[in-house]
């Protein structure tokens, strides 16, 4: 009974959601979405991630394919120009975003956005651009994928999410990796990695870990394509939250505008929180550093009355929208 509701839903929003109506009087709209990974499903990359962070490079085809039917699929900044100098605004816009950098963007999304002739903006993390850096959530992924949860118990951070965890045979199931990754966000960044650190993670891996991020010269071809722009992450993926001392905040938001601006040959004006974290200090150097802002507050753009620093926007994974019908249900806001 409860499928069949949740089925009903799924299909009333695909069929009547805003993304199908301008709606007589209403403001212009901009649906800003979210992607992070784009890998295919027999990649080791795909098993060690979480599911809330992926889509296949089918799924991502179908999509641009689909959005094209639906909106006016513009450049972020373009979108965001237009608006700020009063100009006419389609009823139906969409801009495509990635967060992070990763090396698979490059590999797999690049090739699907040229074919289907899409602009994007991508996030870069720009003090790890180019290193082997590897975020918290996919070395304690592998490490969970390693059977290695003895060795992580040792240590107090890890002691306690695990505890916090119903526990399952199969450590290595992406669901139970999400839930201990969840529980694991109520520690700073700085005390995960001084718990991975202090267990000697790489002792405990069973298999070598895949490559994150790009490098410069794959995020300058993937420029040089013509389709993409680029905005700061922050230099260290850091949450901008109370935790983090103001020089910390300053260098993360101020300093990676510079780094981007030396390395690529175009205007850095887009931001995007980290985790969608900030405090007021955050929001005020981002206001005075960058022209506008993504954060991961789930809704739709309205052209007259979303702040430019607080876009909200529509994450999308594979799970909520590996089908025309499942994506317009999730365009919809509504699921
Ligand atoms: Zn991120």
């Amino acid at each position: 009974m409860k499928q069949l509701i949740k089925q009903c839903v799924i299909s009333a929003a695909n069929q009547f959601g805003p993304h199908r109506f301008a709606g007589f009087g209403r403001d212009p709209q901009l649906w800003v979405l979210m992607y992070h990974r784009i890998l295919p499903k027999d990649d080791i990359r795909y098993s060690l991630e979480e599911p809330g962070m992926i889509v296949t490079p089918e799924t991502f085809s179908l999509h641009l394919r689909q959005l094209k039917l639906h909106f006016d699929v513009m450049d972020l900044s373009e979108w965001l120009q237009l608006r700020a100098s009063g100009k006419s605004l389609p009823r139906r816009a969409c801009a495509i975003t990635f967060d992070d950098g990763w090396y698979d963007n490059y590999e797999f999304a690049l090739p699907i956005i040229q074919q289907e002739q899409v602009p994007a903006t991508l996030f870069a993390v720009v003090e790890k651009m180019g290193t082997d850096f590897q975020f918290w959530p996919n070395l304690v992924s592998a490490l969970l994928a390693s059977n290695a949860t003895k060795a992580m118990a040792e240590h107090p951070v890890f002691a306690l999410a695990l505890q916090q965890v119903p526990s399952v045979t199969d450590t290595s199931d992406r669901e139970y990796m999400a839930a201990v990754i969840r529980t694991l966000k109520q520690f700073s960044d700085a005390d995960i990695f001084a718990a991975l650190d202090a267990i000697e993670w790489q002792q405990h891996l069973a298999f070598a870990l895949p490559r994150g991020l790009m490098s410069w010269d794959e995020l300058r071809t993937m420029v040089n394509s013509g389709w993409l722009k680029v905005g700061s992450h922050t230099c260290n993926h850091k949450r901008l939250n109370n935790a983090l001392p103001t020089a910390d905040i300053m260098h993360e938001v101020v300093d990676s505008k510079a780094l981007l601006t030396q390395q690529l040959p175009q205007a850095i004006d887009i931001f995007c929180f980290p985790n969608g974290d900030y405090n007021a200090t955050a929001l005020e150097a981002v206001r005075n550093t960058y022209t506008a802002a993504v954060t991961t507050q789930r809704g739709i753009v309205n052209a007259r009355t979303t702040p430019a620093h607080q876009l909200c926007r529509i994450g999308l994974h594979e799970n909520v929208s590996h089908s025309a019908r499942l994506l317009g249900a999730r365009l919809s806001g509504w699921t």
